[in-house]
């Protein structure tokens, strides 16, 4: 197109290009979600439609977006990673996470439905927020993701015993929260067993782990297959050729994209699965 008078107003764009050769985390997380839940008559502490809503948008986004490697959801939030050598967007962040954001926001619509059959949506619509954060090593996304499966856990087991305090207990909410204060996990496990029969690890693996998405390749066998993806990571050029990244893609296009509800603290799940993070 023609140059016109105009034109140089794309100069007071900003660029917010994200540091190159880091992992790249996008977690969105639902607006004023409390809200919603009451408005909806979310079941609490776990409203499973809900869950399963989260997983089918996320879901969605990691087949739409097949540069991302791993997905992980809890409550109302989910953080998509991106390999460190991408350059998706150009590694854009206002591009890469307003896309991740309204490809999430609409499938959670488009899937309301079938997730809330019989509970039609009404304004304000649901809505949600979003950030991109870099991590400079290996170390340090995995001790991201383990941040936010612990933050599952920890609140898992707070809420566990708030709700079951409040609908067996018949306690309210300032009674139940005064009970709770500065408890230990092992207390409230005790609290949930002695009170009220409920064995905190029979408790649904989804509500305790939260969910996790990924490609599903075959298994490795840890012992056999295991690298050291930190060291075998520094021979590797700061960005894929282009050929590379496109042969890639292809393959991850194909694979089937599963949800599982597991510990992905541990080695195990990576060991396991070297093709995530590789
Ligand atoms: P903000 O806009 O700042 O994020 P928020 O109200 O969404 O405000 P969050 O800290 O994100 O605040 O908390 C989300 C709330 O939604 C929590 O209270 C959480 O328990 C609730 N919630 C999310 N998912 C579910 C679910 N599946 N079942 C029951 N409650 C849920
Ligand atoms: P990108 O993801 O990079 O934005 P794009 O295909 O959306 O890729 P744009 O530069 O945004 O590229 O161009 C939008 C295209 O959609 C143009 O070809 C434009 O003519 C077409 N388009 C948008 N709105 C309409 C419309 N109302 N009727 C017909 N064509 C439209
Ligand atoms: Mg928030
Ligand atoms: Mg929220
Ligand atoms: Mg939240
Ligand atoms: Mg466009």
């Amino acid at each position: 197109m023609a140059n016109s008078k105009f034109e140089y107003v794309r100069n007071f764009e900003q660029t917010d290009s994200l540091l190159p050769n880091t992992w790249i985390v996008v977690r969105v997380d639902g607006r004023a979600f409390t809200k919603m839940c009451a408005k909806y008559g979310f079941e609490k502490p776990n409203d499973r439609r809900a869950l399963d809503l989260m997983n089918a948008a996320a879901k969605a986004v990691v087949t739409d977006l097949p540069e991302a490697m791993i997905a992980y959801g809890v409550s109302d939030e989910y953080s998509f990673v991106f390999h460190k050598s991408y350059n998706l967007f150009e590694r854009r962040a206002s591009k890469l996470v307003s896309t991740i954001v309204s490809t999430f926001t609409a499938n959670y619509v488009y899937s309301w439905p079938t997730c809330f059959p019989g509970t039609p949506l009404s304004f304000p619509l649901p809505t949600f927020d979003g950030r991109a954060v870099c991590y400079p090593s290996l170390q340090n996304l995995r001790d991201y993701l383990s941040w936010r499966q612990v933050d599952c856990h920890i609140n898992n087991l707070y809420n566990t015993t708030f709700w079951s305090l409040i609908q067996l207990g018949g306690l309210d909410n300032k009674e139940a929260e005064k009970i709770l204060a500065g408890t230990l996990a092992a207390e409230k496990n005790e609290i949930l067993f002695s009170k009220f029969h409920i064995n905190y690890n029979n408790e649904p693996e989804i509500f305790k782990k939260g969910s996790v998405i990924f490609r599903d390749y075959e298994l490795v066998d840890p012992g056999s297959h295991a690298v050291d993806l930190e060291m075998d990571a520094l021979a590797e050029p700061v960005q894929q050729s282009k050929t590379q990244a496109e042969k890639d893609k292809k393959k991850r296009a194909k694979a089937r994209v599963v949800v599982e509800h597991i510990d992905i603290i541990k080695d195990e799940f990576w060991d396991k699965r070297p093709w995530i993070l590789s």
